[in-house]
C-alpha cells in the first residue's frame, strides 16, 4: 500500500467510523460513539502528510515531521483510542496514537513477550 492511499483511507476512516463506544474527552464518566470521538482528533486540523509522510520525503525530514505529529499526538483527547485501534488494525504507515510505525512494531513485539511470558 503507498503511503498516498493511506492518506486517503485515513481521511475515509475519520469520516466512516461509527458504533463505537469510548470515554469522552469532555467528561471521562461520559459515553460517546466513535463518530464523535473522531470529531476530538486533533489531526483532523493539520495537513495528512505532517502524520502520514509522503514518499520520497528525505530521512531527516521524515523524522522532523513525525516529531512534530507525535507532539501534537501527546495532547490530543483520543490519544490511547487511536492507538488502540491502530494498533488492532496492525496500521503499517503513519503516526497513529503518537507512534510511528516502528514504535507500534516494538510495542506490538514487547506485547507479545508480555503474553508469552505470562
Ligand atoms: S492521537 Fe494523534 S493521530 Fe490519533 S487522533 Fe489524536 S492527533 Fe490524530
Amino acid at each position: 500500500m503507498t503511503v498516498g492511499l493511506m492518506r486517503i483511507i485515513r481521511r475515509a476512516d475519520a469520516d466512516h467510523r461509527s458504533g463505537v463506544v469510548v470515554p469522552s474527552p469532555d467528561d471521562p464518566g461520559a459515553r460517546v460513539d466513535a463518530t464523535s470521538w473522531w470529531e476530538y482528533a486533533l489531526c483532523r486540523a493539520w495537513d495528512a502528510d505532517l502524520f502520514c509522510v509522503p514518499d520520497g520525503v528525505s530521512p531527516s525530514r521524515k523524522r522532523a515531521q513525525e516529531k512534530k505529529a507525535k507532539g501534537i499526538c501527546q495532547t490530543c483527547p483520543v490519544r490511547e483510542r487511536c492507538l488502540d485501534e491502530a494498533m488492532a488494525r496492525g496500521e503499517q504507515y503513519g503516526v497513529w496514537g503518537g507512534l510511528d510505525a516502528e514504535e507500534r512494531r516494538e510495542l506490538e513485539r514487547r506485547r507479545r513477550g508480555l503474553r508469552r511470558s505470562s
